[in-house]
């Protein structure tokens, strides 16, 4: 927590900074950046949360957590929308946050670092790992460009004990490397700790 609280200090500044959360699927991820969010919109500081177009999970324009809170977000297909968004915004937005953010194609770490440069707090929740544990999509990169990371843990739904994992445990009907995951919830994963961590079934 000591972290958290050491961005939370670094905001009064006024600087931008890149805060990644990240952690397998079930970790609470969207519940901490519901968390930050929130707390941002007590201070009444404009805060905008994107999430990519491909996430239909849950309605258009929430990001919904497994525990079921919720905040208003924009559905936008990628970068360039995201840019424009905050082009013909009407209002100073200070934060943007991002969930799903390996969905987001490999421009997203320049349009982060471009609006850190304008001040702006940025903090992006996303998949460090797909179901197979590789690197996902823009992650390692804005993981190496962070101010800040939480690494987050979910509870391994074999043992109980901590995991890292993200395990499929349906298999994919069309499996490519375009879409390495299916998107989906409890019924297509598991989080699991390394040692139930089976990999491809
Ligand atoms: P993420 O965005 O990382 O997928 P969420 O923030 O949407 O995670 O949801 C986290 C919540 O999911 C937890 O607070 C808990 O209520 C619930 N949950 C369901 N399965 C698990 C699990 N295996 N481990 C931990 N939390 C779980
Ligand atoms: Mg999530």
């Amino acid at each position: 927590m000591k972290q958290v609280h050491e961005i939370e200090h670094a905001f009064l500044g006024g600087h931008g900074y890149l805060e990644v959360i990240c952690g397998p699927m079930f970790s609470g991820k969207t519940e901490e950046l519901i968390r930050r969010v929130r707390r941002f919109q007590y201070a009444k500081m404009e805060v905008v949360v994107f999430k990519p177009h491909l996430d239909t999970r849950y309605e258009k324009n929430l990001v919904i957590s497994h525990s079921l809170q919720e905040v208003q977000s924009v559905s936008v297909q990628g970068p360039l929308e995201i840019k424009e968004y905050l082009k013909n915004a009407k209002t100073e937005i200070k934060v943007v946050a991002l969930d799903e953010a390996q969905f987001f194609s490999e421009d997203i770490v320049d349009l982060a670092e471009e609006l850190v440069q304008k001040g702006i707090r940025v903090i992006a929740a996303g998949l460090n790992q797909d179901y197979l544990a590789r690197p996902f999509g823009a992650m390692p990169q804005l993981l190496s460009n962070a101010d800040f990371i939480t690494k987050l843990l979910a509870i391994c739904m074999k043992c109980g004990n901590l995991a890292s994992k993200t395990q499929r445990i349906v298999p994919s009907v069309f499996p490519t490397l375009l879409n390495p995951v299916l998107i989906g919830g409890s019924t297509q994963y598991e989080a699991r700790c390394r040692n139930c961590y089976e990999g491809k079934i």
